[in-house]
């Protein structure tokens, strides 16, 4: 796994995005975070920590919680560990120019050889996020382009099908702010310095 990817599409310079290392790998708990990100368009990034890099996902719909929805979960460039904690503003003009919150935070256990399960296409998991939890799935689409999964919440107590966690709970789960507040805050730092 390597962080190739991620380091040429970006310009660090202009980017407060962190540069990143690939890191040994280590056991569980592993991080998971998803950020919400204001780019061209409002999507969202799922990303499980493995083997030292974070695994990704973007999610244009983001994250449900009621198992009969299926969210398209489009595989991205490994990110490095230190992007879990990043919130802030990617300039215009930048790879991924916009707001980036994040959204949720915490960790994750495997059901299952997680690293087979990527192969494989069908990846079972467990999140202890403040706003996600219990039992997940990402499973590839066969035949619809090699980056296409689907997130689906498993069935377990922590479903529920009548709200939208995503409206309940649109700010932060690190700083408490909105992408709105986010993105002042950068701009009242640029100006100040
Ligand atoms: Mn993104």
């Amino acid at each position: 796994m390597t962080l190739k990817d991620y380091q040429k599409k970006r310009d660090f310079r202009a980017s407060p995005e962190p540069k990143g290392k690939e890191k040994p790998a280590k056991g569980e708990p592993r991080k998971f975070v998803v950020q919400k990100h204001q780019a061209t368009q409002l999507h969202y990034d799922f990303r499980l920590e493995l083997d030292g890099v974070l695994k990704s996902w973007a999610v244009p719909k983001g994250p449900s919680m009621d198992p009969s929805v299926k969210r398209l979960a489009v595989q991205v460039e490994d990110h490095p560990i230190e992007y879990a904690d990043f919130e802030g503003v990617i300039p215009k003009g930048e790879y991924g120019g916009g707001t980036v919150m994040v959204w949720d935070t915490g960790t994750w256990r495997q059901n299952g050889d997680a690293r087979e399960g990527l192969q494989k296409g069908s990846l079972k998991f467990e999140l202890n996020g403040k706003k996600l939890k219990g039992g997940w799935a990402l499973v590839h689409m066969k035949g619809r382009g090699e980056k296409n999964w689907l997130l689906i919440k498993e069935n377990d107590p922590y479903a529920d099908r009548k709200g939208d966690v995503l409206e309940k709970y649109p700010d932060s789960a690190l700083s408490g702010w909105s992408l709105q507040e986010i993105t002042e805050k950068a701009q009242n730092e640029r100006t100040a310095g």
